[in-house]
């Protein structure tokens, strides 16, 4: 029978659970890395995989280990954790990149959306930062694609990877951090008041249509 936890974990077929949990964004230092492998051994992992979202996931966990799993990973990184269920997704942009448009910072950013996001109930929410037009962080497959070209930031909505593929739609583009802010807070408040029980945001607007979606954030 499924345990029920209050964070997010996903039961296997053969009963075991997988935790992913999302350390610094994804960039880590080496000695995390170390970390996290004493605790899996500590807590008898069978596997371990980064996923594309940049997260670390524990896999084949019994379910008596999930819990103390769960604890020692938020007693050993504090603040630096999370275990998101829509997760958001940075490019290397800003601080590695080569191509990443000056002036912006699409790690900061990544970090204040997250703190809009907390102020509401909007479900499983996606969100990938690029800071270029290359995408890297595949914003323009995410539930909300937050890009950057000169003029500013670029929103998209609406993307999906999942069983039909699509390519998000533009929403806004130009916009300074306090603009993009602004808007990401209304689309996310949208998607709460219009989604139906767990529905994916590119469902809902599938439904409603971008137009309506338009209309109450812009
Ligand atoms: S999206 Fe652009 S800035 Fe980000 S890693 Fe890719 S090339 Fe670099």
């Amino acid at each position: 029978m499924e345990q029920q936890f209050n964070y997010h974990v996903t039961l296997h077929k053969d009963n075991t659970y997988s935790l992913a949990v999302s350390i610094d964004q994804g960039y880590m230092l080496p000695e995390d890395f170390v970390l996290v492998a004493e605790l899996a051994k500590k807590h008898n992992v069978g596997k371990m995989m980064l996923t594309t979202e940049k997260k670390v996931s524990f896999m084949d966990v019994a379910a008596e280990e999930v819990n103390p799993l769960w604890a020692d990973l938020q007693e050993t990184f504090g603040e630096r954790i999370c275990n998101p269920k829509g997760k958001i997704t940075v490019c290397p942009g800003s601080m590695y990149c080569k191509f990443a448009m000056a002036g912006l910072d699409n790690h900061a950013m990544g970090r204040k959306i997250e703190e809009v996001s907390k102020k509401h109930n909007a479900g499983k929410v996606k969100v990938g930062v690029s800071c270029c037009p290359r995408n890297c962080a595949m914003s323009q497959i995410k539930d909300i694609g937050v890009s950057a070209n000169v003029k500013g930031w670029v929103v998209t909505v609406g993307g999906n990877a999942g069983m039909i593929a699509k390519v998000g739609e533009k929403l806004a583009d130009g916009l300074n951090d306090d603009e993009l802010l602004a808007l990401l807070d209304k689309v996310y408040q949208y998607i709460e008041e219009n989604k139906k029980d767990n529905e994916r945001t590119n469902k809902t607007i599938a439904r409603l249509g971008i137009e309506h979606l338009k209309a109450a954030v812009l």
